[in-house]
């Protein structure tokens, strides 16, 4: 039975419509699986890319926990913890990369683009693929379930376990498979994809007049209010879409179409769907964030189911390479 396996949401920024829709939804979905075992994880190690201040990391890993419970996460069906309580991981990646050619890393998309925004090209950003890839070949997962911006990511690790493989002359580490939900590339405000790394995020936690003003933000085109809209090219139905039903959708496309409508009106659907939406998630989270400790257990808990899995793999891949 496959063992999905998510590479986890990093936790350097607020959760986001994109991580929901990407990643978070087909996680909690996946859940109705009763038979296959799930290893859901803040992706923290990760996020050290990104983030250089403590405070601000430890808040938003529990603030990345206390989401995905309200969101749905049932500690009963997943082993929900933080990366860094399974730290076998940083020992895999360090095999995989001896395995692995530095010209792979170099076609990475995220980490041209992440350049190309003037992130700093430090060593950890560009090895990122290769703890990615242990996140998931330590759980020998073999379905991932991420975002169209992962898939390449997964591709990776799946070259990565090949060329571990071939030189080990085995065929033991599995091959995963990407998952895609069918909202695989939400956009941002700014048309780009919604990333918290880009500054262009709607984030779950967002309510009042925040949501209201972000929303107001959105990219439009400067077509009048009389003219007909073209809804597949406009940011805000794109956004409007993911919490639309179909007839919802094709009613407010109609619309667009026959001109008569500003934008300022779709934009106001879509605040009134966000707010409906996540109305029960906001009541959820505040009941979590008012008691941490039920938080640090599940993260406990989920540690010590997903360590005890870590250490079998490595134990088995240092016999295999020879370092025991
Ligand atoms: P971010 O770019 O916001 O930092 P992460 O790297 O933490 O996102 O990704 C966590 C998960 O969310 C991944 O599976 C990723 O594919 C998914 N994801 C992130 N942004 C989007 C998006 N805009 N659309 C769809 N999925 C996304």
């Amino acid at each position: 039975m496959p063992i999905p396996i998510p590479p986890g949401v990093q936790p350097s920024g607020k959760l986001t419509l994109g991580n929901y829709f990407g990643a978070i939804k087909q996680h909690i979905e996946l859940q109705q699986h009763a038979d296959a075992e799930l290893f859901y994880f803040i992706a923290d190690f990760h996020a050290l890319t990104t983030v250089h201040d403590a405070a601000t990391l430890r808040g938003n890993v529990r603030d990345a926990a206390v989401d995905y419970l309200a969101l749905g996460l049932d500690p009963k069906r997943s082993s929900f913890f933080r990366q860094s309580d399974v730290p076998e991981v940083t020992e895999l990646a360090w095999m995989l990369s001896t395995t692995t050619g530095r010209g792979l890393l170099e076609r990475a998309h995220s980490y041209k683009d992440k350049i190309a925004k003037g992130f700093e090209a430090s060593m950890g950003l560009f090895y990122y693929p290769v703890l990615m890839a242990a996140d998931i070949l330590v759980f020998r997962a073999n379905l991932v379930p991420v975002g169209q911006d992962q898939v390449q990511h997964i591709e990776m690790a799946q070259d990565m376990a090949q060329s571990w493989n071939h030189a080990y002359k085995t065929d033991w580490l599995v091959r995963p498979e990407p998952r895609l939900s069918s909202t695989p590339r939400v956009v941002g405000v700014d048309g780009e994809k919604m990333s918290k790394s880009y500054k262009n995020t709607i984030d779950l936690q967002m309510e009042g007049k925040a949501l209201k003003k972000v929303v107001m933000s959105i990219k439009t085109d400067s077509a009048a209010l009389e003219d007909p809209k073209d809804p597949d090219t406009c940011n805000v139905f794109s956004l409007y879409a993911l919490f639309a039903t179909p007839e919802e959708r094709d009613a407010l496309a109609a619309r667009y179409r026959a001109g008569g409508m500003g934008y300022g009106e779709a934009k106001v659907a879509l605040l009134e769907k966000i707010q409906t939406y996540f109305a029960p998630y906001r009541a959820r989270r505040a009941e979590l964030v008012a008691n941490p400790a039920e938080v640090d257990e599940v993260l406990r808990d989920g540690a010590a189911r997903a360590r005890a899995v870590a250490q079998a793999t490595m134990a088995e891949a240092r016999k295999l390479i020879g370092l025991r």
